[in-house]
């Protein structure tokens, strides 16, 4: 599969509300924020779920958690702190597959999760 809805948001056929894009990766905010800060931090290249990633991907995996710490930390919540969750498959609530970083902030995150 080449193509799916995040896809769709990298090629700009569907809007999004981007805040960061290079190379590798695009960050835009969720449609459906669970945390007043709720990014998605997504790699260009189409992968379906964390079980799909090889080595080759060290790297990129790599860069999503510093394009996270940075939108994070520049968003003023590197002290108060963050949350980076990667769902994969249904148990976890994957609804998109396109492996995607939520990063939220902004409120108490509850631990464990649900
Ligand atoms: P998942 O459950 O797969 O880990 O997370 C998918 C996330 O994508 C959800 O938090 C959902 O709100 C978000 N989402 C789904 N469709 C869209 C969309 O069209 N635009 C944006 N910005 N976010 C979306
Ligand atoms: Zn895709």
């Amino acid at each position: 599969m080449s193509s799916c809805l995040f896809c769709e948001i990298i090629k700009g056929n569907l809007n999004a509300d981007l805040v960061y894009e290079d190379d590798q990766v695009v960050a835009f905010k969720d449609i459906n924020p669970q945390a007043p800060f709720h990014l998605l931090v997504i790699p260009k290249a189409h992968i379906a779920t964390l079980n799909e990633l090889e080595s080759e991907h060290k790297e990129l995996v790599g860069h999503l958690f510093l394009v996270a710490k940075d939108l994070a930390t520049d968003a003023g919540y590197g002290q108060r702190g963050y949350r980076t969750v990667f769902n994969c498959n249904s148990d976890a609530g994957q609804a998109v597959y396109h492996i995607h970083m939520h990063v939220l902030a902004g409120r108490i995150l509850g631990w464990p999760p649900g």
